[in-house]
């Protein structure tokens, strides 16, 4: 019977993966529209078709490609207008119900096809092309923008010309600029029949833009009236995510009653009232010293705590440089971890999730293999390029902080917390279904419990759907889905976990694929805990889940040997991994709670050799172990095994 099933999906898989299309209509493509179309069409898994005009029998292909069912939008270079005609132009996008959006790009002045095509809602598209540092400011409704209605953005390059309204304009003006001179940039025009928008032509210029939320924010405002465009033209015919996600990791802390400036009680309020939702990136080595008090709250309150590993010792870069800590110690903590955070599970009875935050900074590829066949889901860091690893050229990956580049293991990109966060950054993240991940330190409450609050208020006011989840929820969720038809989804996996949750009333079927590699074959895929059949097919792995009506199914794509951690040793046996865990205990949970304190870590961090050689001269080094020795006595308690 499976092999049956097997066959009839090979089959049917061509049909039903078929993407809907955008038409571009031009005569002589300019490079830049073509490269806009083409990066938001790829984007939202949509195909392009060119469709050049200049003769009659152009003007055929023309219609007959707009008139079929797939086709979602079309885009007109603005010069090709005089090639076009209208009515039957306009006539071959209507359907039955609505009509196919067209966008006209307007790139030079042309007074008289942009007044008739805009239903005389235009005069012209007009002025010299001018360049420089602009603001696009979104004033298209929160229908039709989302989270970015209302938005300002930074934008550097040209214009080709600026749009001309007529004094009977009645539509919408979408983006407006203003910086280098104020005009409207696209606007929806009023008409009964279609649906008419108009774009000035822009070309971004990105050559000296070097800060990486710097280069989002321009290769995002580079195509923003194109994917703003598309979006509403595809509808869920193109990828979107499951929902905004939103979470603040803490590095490093234990569960105890107060982690130097964190206590898990005061900010579990402060979670309440501001709605968002914390994870411990918590070390490994720590599996055995939880207070049974602060367990109890992350059992009672799953929605708003939860566990991601974060490392295994934390000795320093654990996870850095092979030369200093060899691939084979790093694929041992790999696994150890796993190992110690089970036994955490145990003793606590809180789960965790199998998602690595890396100490200090991620680390290199190898050790993303070492993940993926140890079944973690995921790698969450401030860099989502391993360390010896180079950031793909594709201007798509700027657009999404998740990427299965390097070794088929989903690494994700945070932010920090500890220094500004961009507000154009979130909306951005927000539109495009990006998980908004923030992380901090302790260190970070010293100004009080309720330091995260404006930031958890801020990302709720942008993108007031936003779910605030666990980083193993988030994972679980980052695929992409489309509609292929009625009650038939695609889905692109990123995660090798994922819960597929249907979103309509009856049964529905999620065709679900992830990328495959010849190097690390899928041992299983799981639904439910249950084995299911799966294809190899074009360099990925493909399988069909259905799923009833309101409900979800959990599935988990194995590429481990199966062989369990369950035997492996969690002692700490390590004595410099654990005399360095105490030195960070007396930093985070001794100095760090007092200002003197504070200052103290930052200059010690900021001049490490010069600190030792001060303290050293001033005789200070005997104070501060006497300090530490009397903080350790006093502490020794919380270090025995502690379980529920
Ligand atoms: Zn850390």
């Amino acid at each position: 019977v499976s092999k049956l099933k097997l066959l009839t999906l090979l089959l049917l898989w061509p049909a039903f993966c078929q993407a809907s299309r955008v038409v571009v209509i031009g005569n002589d493509f300019r490079a830049a529209l073509q490269g806009q179309v083409d990066l938001a069409s790829r984007f939202y898994g949509l195909d392009v078709r060119q469709a050049a005009v200049g003769s009659s029998q152009d003007l055929a292909a023309v219609t007959s490609l707009l008139k079929e069912p797939d086709t979602v939008a079309a885009v007109v270079d603005s010069e090709a207008l005089p090639y076009l005609n209208r009515e039957v132009v306009l006539a071959s996008l209507r359907r039955n119900a609505g009509s196919v959006p067209i966008l006209i790009v307007a790139a030079r002045s042309d007074h008289s096809s942009l007044a008739s095509w805009s239903g005389g809602q235009m005069m012209d598209c007009g002025g010299k092309p001018r360049i420089g540092d602009w603001q696009l400011q979104i004033t298209a409704s929160a229908q039709s923008a989302q989270e970015l209605s209302g938005m300002l953005l930074s934008f550097r390059g040209q214009f080709a010309c600026a749009l001309e309204l007529s004094a009977d304009f009645t539509g919408h003006v979408l983006i407006r600029t203003s910086g280098v001179a104020a005009f409207p940039a696209f606007v929806e025009t009023a008409s009964s029949r279609n649906r008419i928008f108009v774009a000035a032509a822009l070309l971004g210029d990105a050559a000296e833009i070097t800060t990486a939320n710097g280069r989002l924010i321009q290769q995002f405002s580079s195509i923003l009236p194109v994917m703003l465009f598309l979006r509403q033209a595809a509808g869920d015919r193109a990828w979107q995510a499951p929902g905004p996600y939103a979470n603040l990791t803490i590095d490093d802390p234990w569960l105890t009653s107060e982690y130097g400036n964190l206590d898990y009680q005061a900010l579990l309020i402060e979670m309440e009232k501001h709605n968002f939702h914390t994870t411990v990136g918590f070390i490994p080595w720590n599996f055995d010293r939880s207070d049974a008090a602060v367990a109890s709250l992350f059992r009672d309150y799953p929605g708003r705590f939860s566990i991601s590993i974060h490392g295994n010792n934390h000795n320093h870069a654990e996870f850095g440089d092979y030369r200093h800590h060899p691939f084979a110690d790093q694929a041992f903590s790999v696994r150890q971890a796993i190992a110690r955070m089970d036994e955490f599970s145990r003793l606590s009875g809180i789960p965790y999730d199998r998602v690595m935050v890396f100490p200090h900074s991620v680390a290199p590829q190898k050790t993303f293999h070492a993940l993926r066949t140890s079944d973690y889901w995921s790698t969450i860091n401030s860099e989502n390029v391993p360390q010896d690893g180079e950031a793909p050229a594709d201007p798509l990956f700027l657009l999404r902080p998740e990427t299965l580049a390097f070794d088929n293991l989903l690494s994700i990109k945070r932010y920090s917390a500890e220094i500004p966060v961009s507000k154009e950054v979130v909306a951005i993240n927000a539109y495009l279904g990006n998980p908004n991940l923030f992380y901090i330190h302790q260190q970070f409450f010293s100004s009080g419990i309720g330091a995260f609050n404006n930031l958890a208020d801020q990302v709720n006011r942008t993108a007031p759907s936003t779910k605030w989840r666990s980083l193993g929820y988030i994972t679980r969720h980052l695929y992409l889905w489309r509609r292929i038809q009625d009650r038939l989804y695609d889905v692109f996996a990123y995660s090798p976990a994922l819960a597929l949750e249907n979103p309509e009333g009856s049964s529905v079927t999620f065709q679900v694929h992830r990328p495959q590699d010849s190097s690390t074959p899928v041992r299983a895929v799981l639904l439910d805990g249950k084995d299911i059949p799966f294809a190899a097919q074009g360099g990925e792995i493909r399988f069909d889940v259905a799923v009833p009506g309101g409900q979800a199914r959990s599935v988990w794509i194995l590429y481990g040997n199966g062989q369990t951690t369950a035997s492996m040793s969690i002692t700490k046996a390590d004595t410099a991994a654990s005399v360095l865990r105490k030195l960070s205990d007396f930093r985070d949970m001794a100095l760090s709670v007092n200002p003197t304190g504070r200052r103290l870590i930052a200059f010690y961090t900021a001049h490490e050799r010069l600190s030792i050689t001060i303290a050293t001269f001033l005789g200070l080094l005997p104070v501060l172990a006497g300090l530490l020795l009397v903080w350790l006595w006093r502490h020794r308690s919380t270090c025995a095994p502690q379980g529920r």
